[in-house]
C-alpha cells in the first residue's frame, strides 16, 4: 500500500493511501483532536478525481470538529472517504485494506457509516480494527443512531420552547415535522408523547398517513409544511429548507429540528432574527446520534446514551441564556462556543 501521511494546513494529519491490490483509495482527513478522538464517517462516492475527494474530505472534517465542540462533547473531528462506487467496488480486500489505514492512525480517528457505507460495514472493520463505531446492537453497538439523534432533537425542542413561552412542556404546542423517516417520526411520537398536536409532511404520503394515526396527528401536503401555522417547525428531511425565499413565508414561533445545514445561508439566519423566530442550531440539535456512536468506545450502554442525548437540552439552554445576555442570536452563540472550546483546549 502507497501512504502519504502529512500535516496540511489547520489539519493535524491528512493520509493519503492507495492499495492496488483491493482498489482501495482513501482519503483521511483529521482536522483536530484538540478535545478528543476524531470522529466522523467515512463516505464511498465514486469522485471524478484525487483532489475533489480530498476537499471533500477536508470540508467534512472541518465541520465534525464544530458538530462536537458546539454540542459540548469530548470528540474532536476528521472524515474519511474512499473513491469509488459503492454497489461495485466495496469488496471485503477493500474494507481490509481500509482497516489498515484505521490501525495506523492508532485512535487519532474513528470512522462510522456515511454515504455509500453500512452499519454492516462498520460491523466488518470492526472484526478487524477497533476504530470502526456504529456497529450493530448485535455487536454491541448503538446499531441505527436515528432514535439517539431524535431523543436530543426532541430535549433540545423543549428546552428552546420553554426560553420562548416559559411552558417547560410541549403541552399543547403545534408541531409541523417535515420528513416522516427515520428521525422525524421518531421526533413525532417523543414530541406527541409530551401533549404536542403534530401535524406531519413527506413526499412518501403512505409514510406521513402512517405516522398521522400513530400520533394523532394530521398530514401536511409537503409543499406546505414550511407555510403551516405551528409554534414549532422542525425541519427532518432535507438541508437547506431555510433560505432567504422561504423564511419570509414561515408561519412559527421556533425552528428545531434534525436536518443538517438547515440554513442555505448566513442571510437567511438575519431573516429568522429579524422576523423573531428562534432558531436552534441544527448542529446542537441533531447532536445525539454522534454521542450515541462515541459512547461505543468506553462500551455501549442505551440507558447511558439516550440521556446524554437528553442532555442536548441543558446545552441549548446555556446556548439560549448566553444569547440573551449578549443579544446575540444562539447560531452566533453555538459557533463562538465552540470556537471558545477549541481555542482553550488548544491552549
Ligand atoms: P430518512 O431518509 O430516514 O428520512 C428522510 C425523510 O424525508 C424520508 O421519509 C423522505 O421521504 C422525506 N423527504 C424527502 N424530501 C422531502 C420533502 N421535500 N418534504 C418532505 N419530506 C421529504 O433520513 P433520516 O435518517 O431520518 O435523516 C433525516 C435528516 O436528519 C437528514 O438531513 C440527515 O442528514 C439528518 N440527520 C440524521 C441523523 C440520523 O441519526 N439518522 C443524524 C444527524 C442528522
Amino acid at each position: 500500500m502507497r501512504i502519504v501521511d502529512e500535516a496540511v494546513g489547520p489539519y493535524e494529519r491528512v493520509v493519503w493511501a492507495h492499495d492496488p491490490a483491493s482498489g482501495l483509495q482513501t482519503i483521511v482527513a483529521v482536522h483536530s483532536t484538540a478535545l478528543g478522538p476524531a470522529v466522523g464517517g467515512c463516505r464511498f462516492f465514486p469522485y471524478p478525481d484525487q483532489a475533489t475527494a480530498t476537499m471533500d474530505a477536508l470540508r467534512l472534517a472541518d465541520g465534525m470538529t464544530f458538530k462536537s465542540a458546539a454540542a459540548g462533547l469530548d470528540l474532536g473531528g476528521g472524515k474519511a472517504v474512499i473513491i469509488g462506487d459503492p454497489a461495485t467496488a466495496k469488496t471485503p480486500e477493500l474494507l481490509t485494506a481500509f482497516a489498515k489505514v484505521l490501525d495506523l492512525l492508532d485512535g487519532e480517528y474513528y470512522t462510522a457509516e456515511d454515504v455509500g457505507t453500512s452499519t454492516a460495514d462498520m460491523d466488518f472493520l470492526r472484526t478487524l480494527t477497533p476504530f470502526a463505531l456504529g456497529v450493530s446492537t448485535r455487536h454491541g453497538g448503538c446499531g441505527d443512531p436515528s432514535p439517539y439523534t431524535a431523543r436530543g432533537v426532541v430535549a433540545a425542542m423543549r428546552a428552546g420552547w420553554d426560553a420562548s413561552s416559559g411552558s417547560a412542556s410541549l403541552d399543547g404546542a403545534r408541531v409541523v415535522v417535515q420528513g416522516t423517516g427515520k428521525v422525524g417520526a421518531e421526533v413525532a411520537r417523543l414530541a406527541a408523547a409530551d401533549g404536542a398536536r403534530l401535524f406531519v409532511a413527506d413526499v412518501d404520503d403512505a409514510r406521513a398517513g402512517h405516522l398521522a394515526a400513530q400520533v394523532g396527528g394530521a398530514v401536511v401536503a409537503p409543499d406546505a409544511a414550511l407555510t403551516t401555522e405551528c409554534e414549532i417547525l422542525s425541519p427532518c428531511a432535507l438541508g437547506g429548507v431555510l433560505s432567504e425565499r422561504s423564511v419570509p413565508y414561515l408561519c412559527c414561533r421556533m425552528v428545531c429540528g434534525g436536518a443538517n445545514n438547515q440554513l442555505e445561508t448566513d442571510e437567511a439566519s438575519a431573516l429568522l432574527v429579524a422576523r423573531g423566530i428562534d432558531y436552534v442550531p441544527d448542529f446542537v440539535a441533531n447532536a445525539g446520534g454522534i454521542i450515541a456512536i462515541a459512547e461505543e468506545r468506553g462500551g455501549f450502554d442505551h440507558d447511558r446514551a439516550m440521556a446524554l442525548a437528553d442532555g442536548i437540552g441543558g446545552v441549548v439552554r446555556d446556548i439560549i441564556a448566553e444569547a440573551r445576555a449578549e443579544g446575540e442570536s444562539a447560531l452566533t452563540i453555538a459557533r463562538r462556543r465552540a470556537a471558545r472550546r477549541l481555542a482553550d483546549a488548544a491552549v
